[in-house]
């Protein structure tokens, strides 16, 4: 079957081959036939080595198919069921899990060092353990999430990460207020997420913050009351809070530089939400002092920061009662073949997600 291979970490174009073979099915596992998936931002970092990623690898981690086969010992699933795919599942049995922090759950990235494909050359690993950007993918029955026969495809990809941790981060993580001040600073799929999630949750201001102008305009359709250039955020400040800092700040970038912005622009004793996933390299720096004297909350949120199946179900609920747009999302398509063009509108800011029709 196709699949889109990256064969070296580093490289920035993948290869469309037909000699890949999805490996692993067995018992517990579940068979997929994709049909779309999205292109989401983590995907380009794995690929450049900023997350870690053993290659050559199949990307993608955002999909939504049709299972095929269901392996020995597996429940509640059935050939020819609707999935997305979850590329963090649950197991329900460690910790985390059983606090109710499934998203904290690593049993399933356990997987990832586990080859997912393979070709007559060798191996090959799936991004995260998934690897959507591919005909047929094998995965945990874990990672096969039953959706509703009113949810098309392309759309439940997208619930399958970005949309999920966008919403999450304003719904679960920050739980921000009626009323109050926000700032979101990165505008792609999942940024605009946040804003949607903010908006939801009755914030007054949402200033939306990218140096791309299609985003920026993107931003004031999906809620956000303003939208600015970086370096027009300071001047923003002043003008929503008087100079105070608002009340909630998204960071959806995954930089220290852009994370020290959004700290600086958070007001005294109100909350950092870092979403943005960035490099082990990469230090965010903070006084003793402002720590200490700003009472600033720092609150990192990792796919949405609550349990997952119950934010899968929120942002269909949500979007079933169009109280929050997830097909303007994808302002691009392609087919697989076309997918070398998919991370050129992800690198230039001009798509918020492309999905690609497999
Ligand atoms: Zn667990
Ligand atoms: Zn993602």
């Amino acid at each position: 079957m196709r699949a889109a291979v990256l064969h070296e970490t580093g490289q920035d174009k993948l290869e469309v081959l037909d000699d890949v073979e999805a490996v692993g099915f067995g018992p517990g596992k579940v068979k997929i036939r994709v049909r779309a998936t999205g292109l989401c931002h983590s995907d380009l970092s794995a690929m450049s080595g900023v997350l870690p990623q053993p290659a050559p690898f199949v990307p993608g981690h955002e999909g939504a198919g049709e299972v095929t086969d269901v392996g020995d010992g597996v429940t509640g699933i059935s050939r020819g069921d609707r999935v997305l795919v979850c590329w963090l599942p649950a197991c329900g049995a460690c910790p985390s899990c059983k606090r109710g922090q499934t998203h904290l759950c690593l049993a399933g990235l356990m997987n990832a060092g586990t080859p997912n494909f393979k070709r007559p050359g060798g191996d090959v690993f799936g991004f995260a353990g998934t690897g959507t950007f591919a005909e047929e993918v094998v995965v945990d029955a874990g990672c096969a999430v039953p959706i509703p026969d009113d949810l098309p495809y392309e759309v439940a990809a997208l619930i399958g990460c970005g949309v999920t941790t966008g919403l999450g981060a304003a719904i679960n993580t920050a739980r921000v207020e009626a009323g109050s001040s926000v700032a979101v600073i990165g505008c792609g799929g999942v940024g605009i997420s946040a804003i949607q999630g903010a908006r939801v949750q009755g914030a007054a201001q949402i200033v939306a913050v990218d140096p791309v102008a299609s985003r920026r305009e993107a931003a004031l359709r999906f809620g956000a009351t303003e939208a600015v250039a970086p370096d027009e955020l300071a001047d923003a400040k002043q003008r929503v809070t008087a100079g105070e800092g608002f009340d909630y700040v998204f960071e959806v970038v995954g930089r220290a530089a852009t994370a020290r912005t959004a700290y600086e622009t958070t007001r005294r004793g109100g909350t950092l939400c870092v979403v943005g996933a960035g490099a082990m390299d990469d230090l965010f720096q903070v006084n003793m002092f402002e720590l200490f004297f700003d009472e600033k909350r720092i609150l990192p949120s990792m796919y949405g920061g609550g349990d997952v199946l119950r934010s899968y179900e929120r942002a269909v609920a949500l979007w079933r009662a169009g109280r929050i747009d997830l097909e303007g999302l994808i302002t691009h398509r392609v087919r697989l073949d076309g997918i070398n063009d998919a991370l050129d509108q992800m690198r230039t800011g001009e798509a918020l997600r492309t999905c690609i029709e497999i």
